[in-house]
């Protein structure tokens, strides 16, 4: 088995020289002025040991990898219920698509598109102040990265609020079905902040973590979800998890993962590790260019796809 961090090393030395980084994302202004030249990977094994690289401890927008955090969340409030407000199928469409909603009557086809995503932050938002809501999720990502300092980017927050035509108008659109039953404002303000949540690489490996090892927290001996429960949150990551490019991830990485428009990806290798990577430029379906390539490279390496070597 080849050493980890030494292919971790050589895999962050290979992305800071590449030429082709992607676009960074420009429909949220705050984002576009982060610098495409970053890169960060962070792995942490089973044993805990972390190997890292690059960029590893600096903090970015997390974006929508906050949806694998509030889905757990949402589901340990209403369990199995969650299903009749969200469905569980791969939607070919991008992350901001608003055409299924009509067909499938407000019900957004899985928990990571945006529309699904909204949804899933209606039911944790549902019935508390907008502020309890933030804090309770902001909560639970300290907790599972085991660091009290993770915090909310306002700026990032703000610029999204004030940008937001689409996801309004998704949210909108699931009201007038009776899929968001709180008032709108106050889940779209829960939404983009919890988007709008800063970690680093290493943090968000650390988070992540429970995912790797059947629902527990090695760390802690804690368990964070039912296994049943993690096995089928990844099964989401592995088929929804990058949206229209969930396929081409599928194929070249082999391991669930979830990615934002912030260009982060967390991975999982189950029983294996957590693995988060980012790259700020993004594909052309909104995911990280260089994130994929060097998850791609490390999978290969370590021969951890969950598809065989
Ligand atoms: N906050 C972003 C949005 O709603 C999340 C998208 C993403 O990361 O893919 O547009």
């Amino acid at each position: 088995m080849p050493d980890l961090q030494a292919v971790v090393q050589e895999i962050a030395a290979e992305m800071a020289q590449r030429p082709d980084r992607g676009e960074v994302a420009h429909y949220i202004p705050e984002l576009a002025r982060v610098d495409p030249q970053l890169f960060g990977i962070a792995v942490i094994d089973a044993d805990g040991r972390a190997a890292v690289g690059g960029d590893a401890d600096v903090p970015f927008s997390i974006q929508s990898i906050s949806k694998v955090f509030t889905l757990t969340l949402a589901l340990g409030m209403i369990g199995d219920r969650l299903w009749q407000r969200v469905g569980r199928e791969p939607s070919g469409n991008p992350f901001n698509s608003i055409v299924q909603l009509e067909r499938e009557r407000g019900v957004p086809r899985n928990p990571f598109i945006n529309a699904g995503a909204i949804a899933v932050t209606d039911v944790i938002a549902s019935g508390h102040q907008p502020r309890e809501s933030l804090g309770e999720i902001l909560r639970f990502m300290q907790s599972l990265a085991r660091d009290p300092t993770i915090t909310i980017d306002g700026a990032v927050a703000a610029s999204e609020k004030r940008t937001g035509f689409r996801n309004t108008a998704l949210a909108n659109y699931m009201k007038s079905f009776g899929v968001v039953e709180g008032p709108v404002d106050y889940t779209l303000g829960v939404y983009f902040h919890h988007c709008a949540i800063a970690m680093t690489c290493r943090q968000l490996a650390t988070a992540g973590r429970y995912l790797a090892h059947s629902g527990r927290d090695p760390a802690t001996g804690y368990s964070v979800v039912p296994a049943e429960r993690a096995k089928r949150i990844n099964a989401l990551m592995l088929t929804c998890g990058h949206y229209d490019g969930s396929g081409e991830f599928a194929y070249r990485v082999g391991l669930p993962g979830k990615s934002g428009v912030g260009g982060g990806i967390l991975a999982v290798a189950p029983g294996k590790a957590s693995i988060a990577v980012w790259a700020p430029g993004l594909d052309a379906a909104g995911n990280s260019h260089l994130g994929r390539i060097a998850l791609e490279r490390l999978t290969k390496r370590m021969s951890w796809s969950i598809f065989g070597d």
